[in-house]
């Protein structure tokens, strides 16, 4: 059964030492492409390295997250989509992300505004999906997200409100969960409520679970094959045809044919 990561941090630090274990672990748990996605300048040049080290399985998703706005300075958000344009043509590059709004950071939220809007507006331009934070601020960002001429969208994690989730399918975006499929009653009900044609698998790594099957381990590309059999079970459909529809929405929303 083959998976894929649609949302993992592979250039954070954490991982920087385990990249080649990483690697091998998502080989025999077959997870056959992962997205990385960025927090910032380094880590979007980080990813780039890494797509290009693992062509063909590493994917690159180049962005500022919310978190990261604080100390971001003008150069370093100019720098950042002055790299992302230069780096259009480059197949390995497929999305902008992590981009989005966090509520928890209320104090920059001009400022997360202004560089969220940037990053859309970028996106427009270039063709390029775009992988969404949304923290206590999903709502919202399904209302503003029509004003942009966005093809592609995938709200990563989304966990509520259920009414923002129905906007959302029907403006075709898609869905993005991880682990918490397993064992969280309220992601469950967004996986039952997702369409199953737009809906994609994630380990959000380095960030842990702390609840049964995970425990608190390092998370790894491993942890995928049981997010595909809760969303199984949820959809009361067979590992191998969910695993298939994932294939499918991840080849059609990055444009990629993974081997
Ligand atoms: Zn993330």
């Amino acid at each position: 059964m083959k998976c894929v990561d649609a949302h993992v941090h592979l250039s954070d630090k954490e991982y920087s030492d385990s990249t080649e274990e990483l690697m091998a672990e998502a080989k025999s748990a077959n997870v056959v492409a992962l997205v990385s996605n960025s927090m910032d300048l380094e880590t979007s040049i980080e990813s780039l390295k890494l797509a290009k080290r693992y062509s063909g399985k590493v994917f690159a998703a180049l962005g500022i997250h919310p978190w990261n706005v604080q100390s971001l300075t003008e150069d370093e958000l100019h720098k950042t989509l002055e790299l992302i344009s230069e780096q259009r043509q480059n197949k390995a590059v497929i999305a902008i992300g992590e981009i989005g709004l966090d509520y928890k950071y209320e104090k920059i939220w001009d400022k997360q505004l202004m560089v969220f809007k940037e990053m859309l507006s970028l996106a427009e331009k270039l063709d390029l999906p775009v992988i969404i934070h949304s923290r206590g601020t999903t709502a919202q960002i399904v209302e503003m997200l029509p004003s942009f001429s966005l093809n592609r969208v995938l709200l990563h994690w989304f966990s509520n409100p259920i009414s923002a989730l129905s906007k959302a399918v029907e403006h075709g975006y898609y869905i993005t969960e991880g682990p918490p499929t397993a064992y969280s009653n309220g992601i469950r009900e967004v996986v039952r409520r997702t369409p199953l044609n737009n809906l994609l698998t994630e380990t959000d790594g380095p960030v842990r679970y702390f609840k049964n099957p995970f425990n608190g381990k390092k998370t790894t590309p491993a942890f995928l094959p049981t997010v595909v059999k809760a969303v199984a079970e949820i959809k009361k459909m067979s590992d191998i045809d969910v695993s298939e529809q994932i294939i499918r929405n991840f080849e059609g929303f990055f444009r990629v044919k993974l081997n």
